[in-house]
């Protein structure tokens, strides 16, 4: 990364985007309307073509990557020079999770200085801003300063599976990935540290039996489920940013039935890998505490936590640095919440997440984003990109 002290036309940027305010709304809007649930995937693919034909128009090289369940996930290509280096990956996802008709009671709008809409904060905003990024980057030195490869991938809201795979390789050539999902809070900080998920399901098998005529003949799932999740429960260390929530539970046939089932499935946070391995490690010791019940673990940690790295750090020196030339200062957050950046983070792969809108409501009826971020984060990005 560039560590000079001059300036970094980074002001040049943000006066020539936001030029372009109008026509920012008027593509984040646009694209709010091509809705894009991820389990509709004619819907993703309209919304994938559109996209592609934005950044065909810059002149890179597209690439669809087929699914058959998903819309199919868009990779466009920008080269600058033969030795493939620097290589910046831009991260994005044009899924959401409105369903599809949800414009007629929730309609895209501008009001109050924002634009509203279904997925307009998460993350259709982000890719507009990452559209005229990369305009303002060629319009101001005729090309981009590095290779860029763009990826918006159609599965993010449901865990990436199909995706994970083109991220993690198009990650592994890169020098530094950027993510364009949403800021934290109204004071748009950047994401420097997400935690890591996981999902489990506790299954107990038991007897069942009359609980009247034949109490002792049964072996009751339930009662030795609400062991378990007591047990389960105490695998949260809140001090470490560990938690294991029993969310949903179910089983039995009828009061007067000694239950044979039940089962818990179980939302886990982690804030390192090592703890992910510990985690792991005690589901799968979990032991029955009636030897009449048995238990079937499965699911595990399907995303590793996004830690903050020193290079990490850096990068975000870098962001501050340059949000500061803009006359505004950039904070930094870290969540609970997932994404793409931790498949790419836990690579060793530089990533700075959370470069995308600001506003509020993402998944909500409120998801807005605030209109004069748009162009100032779109320069972050593009002076970020100029200085890989
Ligand atoms: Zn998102």
């Amino acid at each position: 990364m560039s560590t000079s002290g001059k300036a970094s036309g980074v002001r040049e940027l943000l006066a020539r985007i936001g030029q372009r305010e109008p026509e920012m709304v008027l593509l984040v809007q646009k694209f709010v309307e091509i809705e894009s649930p991820t389990h509709s995937k004619k819907a993703v693919d309209s919304l994938g073509h559109a996209l592609a034909e934005e950044f065909a128009r810059m002149g890179a090289q597209i690439t669809f990557h087929r699914q058959l369940r998903f819309g199919n996930h868009l990779q466009a290509s920008f080269k600058a020079s033969d030795d493939g280096r620097p290589a910046i990956l831009l991260l994005g996802h044009m899924d959401t999770v409105w369903d599809l008709g949800t414009l007629r009671s929730m309609p895209s709008r501008v009001a109050d200085g924002r634009v509203w809409g279904p997925g307009v904060l998460d993350m259709k905003a982000g890719i507009v801003q990452m559209i005229f990024a990369l305009r303002a980057l060629r319009d101001t030195h005729g090309h981009l300063p590095g290779n860029v490869d763009v990826l918006i991938v159609t599965d993010e809201e449901v865990g990436s599976g199909s995706s994970r795979p083109v991220t993690e390789s198009l990650a592994r050539k890169s020098d530094v990935v950027f993510v364009l999902e949403p800021s934290q809070g109204l004071a748009g900080a950047l994401k420097t540290a997400r935690k890591g998920v996981g999902d489990y399901t506790v299954k107990v098998s038991g007897k069942a039996s009359h609980a009247g005529v034949d109490f002792r003949a049964g072996a009751s799932a339930i009662t030795e489920l609400a062991y378990q999740i007591g047990v389960i429960e105490k695998f949260t260390n809140l001090k470490r940013g560990l938690t294991v929530n029993p969310g949903v539970i179910s089983g039995g046939t009828r009061s007067n039935v000694v239950a044979a089932a039940a089962e818990v499935e179980v939302d886990v946070r982690i804030q390192t890998l090592a703890d992910g391995t510990l985690v792991e490690k005690k589901f799968r010791s979990l032991k029955p505490h009636n030897r009449r019940c048995t238990l079937e673990v499965s699911g595990g940690i399907n995303r590793p936590p996004l830690e903050r790295s020193p290079q990490i750090a850096a990068w975000f020196g870098v962001a501050r640095k340059l949000a500061q030339e803009m006359g505004w200062k950039l904070q930094e957050a870290s969540t609970g919440g997932g994404s793409d950046g931790n498949f790419t983070a836990a690579l060793g792969i530089p990533t700075l997440d959370g470069l995308g809108g600001v506003g509020e409501g993402p998944h909500a009826a409120n998801e807005s984003v605030l209109i004069h971020e748009l162009p100032r984060r779109s320069a972050l990005l593009a002076g970020l990109i100029a200085s890989v």
